[in-house]
């Protein structure tokens, strides 16, 4: 056979995937049909952070007065901070790019739309291989919603919502998820109006309510309309503005409208029926424990596979992955711990199960929360928003879940997230000796909320 292993998707799986086998002496075929890295580098995590990065630089101009710094007028140089992000995009393309040239002979690269033929067939670029293995790692794109009239206006996506030439006036967003709300802030404080308009009760739906009522009250003070509650009924066009119809009534006028409703798997056209690869009802791409699919040795790694939809989470598929296909099969995916970070100022992270959760599943727990407020540091670095939250096991006392909306939080998530990982108990956390003043005291401090380790 021509190849030991095709790789369809150079996605934060494939290429570390694709590179290390041929590192390894396996000959492998890469096929993309888009820019190389996929989401995360062009459309997802790498743009969108570094828009958070500007954003968050002209929220603390803005409010220097508060730590008593006079800054007497702040301008938003809408074309530089777009530039300096299609700068850090372009680095991270042509690191991918070195990265796959780097893996030398054994590995190559065909542009185009990969399809699956036959049996571990796929044709690209006008040409037809076969291969032991086929990896799909073809990711996502936005979901566009059956909205009335959404058609009819130009609607953006996390795609075109960052390549816009000029600051919107007003930015409606639909969808009150992590990318809706990350968005939102970006452009507020870059200077839109922005409202978000979410058919749940809560920003964060995904998180308890204490997360959610803290994102949403930074937001409010940042003049951020959120309309919770609310269906979208019917968009439509308004001269030059773009008129979104509420199911509570009423109607908003934006300049700008955001569809942030959630994402769907890139498999519609990839040949997965003639190929026979089992796709749920949603079309994500049905894998066992170990990424197989329904066809012996095609396999699937990344956002295809429903989830959850992270970065980390394809790229530590491709490790697991890794040891499948070189036959010293390890971890499975199912039972891994998968901490995760909004974006929004202060961050929001979470690691195993939210309260809703563990309550559904009807886990027995003891839980503890404590404002972020109350952390030394927090004070006087004036970043008093947000709250820690944590769950633990009363037999066994190993953590549950936590969750942190605060300064940093993406970061102070992993003490909890390795604390799980290695399977040891809270009382880890309540006897190690916290740097002071640190965020990390908090982490410390809402474990010693639970009345279990409360000091006497
Ligand atoms: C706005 C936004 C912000 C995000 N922020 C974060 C964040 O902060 N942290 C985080 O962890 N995650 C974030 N994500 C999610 C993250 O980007 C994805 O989970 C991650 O990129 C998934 O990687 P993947 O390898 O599964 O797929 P992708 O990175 O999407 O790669 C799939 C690749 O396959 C290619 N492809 C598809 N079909 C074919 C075909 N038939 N033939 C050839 N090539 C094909 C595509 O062009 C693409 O390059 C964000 C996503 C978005 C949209």
């Amino acid at each position: 056979m021509e190849f030991d292993a095709i790789v369809v998707g150079s996605g934060q799986a494939g290429v570390p995937l694709a590179t290390r086998l041929a590192r390894s002496g396996k000959k492998v075929l890469l096929a993309e049909r888009g820019d190389l890295g996929g989401t995360c580098v062009n459309t997802g995590c790498t743009p969108t952070k570094t828009l958070v990065a500007s954003a968050r630089a002209a929220h603390v101009a803005r409010n220097a007065g508060r730590l008593g710094i006079r800054v007497d007028a702040v301008r938003v140089d809408f074309p530089a901070v777009m530039a300096r992000k299609d700068d850090i995009v372009r680095s991270w393309q042509e690191g991918v790019a070195r990265r796959i040239a780097g893996a030398g002979a054994n590995l190559r690269l065909v542009r185009g739309h990969a399809r699956l033929v036959g049996e571990r067939t796929v044709e690209v670029g006008g040409e037809r291989h076969r291969a032991a293995s086929v990896i799909l790692n073809v990711g996502a794109r936005p979901v566009e919603p059956a909205i009335p009239g959404l058609r009819t206006v130009p609607w953006l996506d996390n795609r075109r919502v960052m390549q816009l030439p000029e600051l919107p006036s007003h930015l409606v967003v639909i969808g009150g998820g992590y990318i809706g709300c990350e968005f939102a802030q970006v452009y507020r404080r870059l200077g839109s109006a922005v409202t978000i308009v979410e058919p749940g009760a809560h920003l964060l739906g995904h998180e308890d309510v204490e997360a959610s009522e803290a994102i949403e009250g930074v937001f409010r003070g940042e003049g951020i309309a959120a309309l919770l509650g609310n269906r979208v009924e019917e968009v439509s066009r308004a001269s030059d503005r773009i008129s979104v119809r509420l199911s509570q009534g009423g109607t908003v006028e934006g300049s700008h409208l955001l569809v942030a409703t959630g994402r769907r798997p890139n498999t519609d056209d990839l040949g997965c029926d003639v190929a026979n690869v089992s796709l749920d009802g949603r079309g994500f791409v049905e894998v066992d424990d170990h990424y197989r699919t329904s066809v012996p040795g095609v396999y699937a790694v990344g956002d295809c596979t429903g989830g959850p939809q992270f970065t980390h989470t394809a790229w530590d598929d491709h490790r697991l992955l890794f040891d499948v296909l070189l036959g010293k099969p390890g971890r499975g995916r199912k039972d891994r711990l998968v901490p995760y970070t909004a974006y929004t100022d202060p961050q929001v992270a979470g690691v195993g199960l939210t309260e809703r959760e563990a309550a559904a599943k009807g886990i027995r727990y003891e839980v503890a929360t404590v404002p972020f407020a109350h952390v030394a540091r927090a004070i006087e670095t004036d970043e008093t928003a947000g709250v820690l939250k944590i769950l633990v096991d009363p037999s066994t006392e190993r953590i549950l879940g936590a969750s942190i909306v605060g300064a940093e939080a993406g970061e102070l998530i992993h003490v909890f997230a390795a604390v799980m990982q290695a399977g040891a108990p809270a009382r880890a956390i309540v006897e190690m000796e916290a740097v002071h003043p640190s965020f990390a005291e908090g982490v410390q401090s809402v474990v010693m909320a639970l009345e279990r380790y409360a000091l006497s």
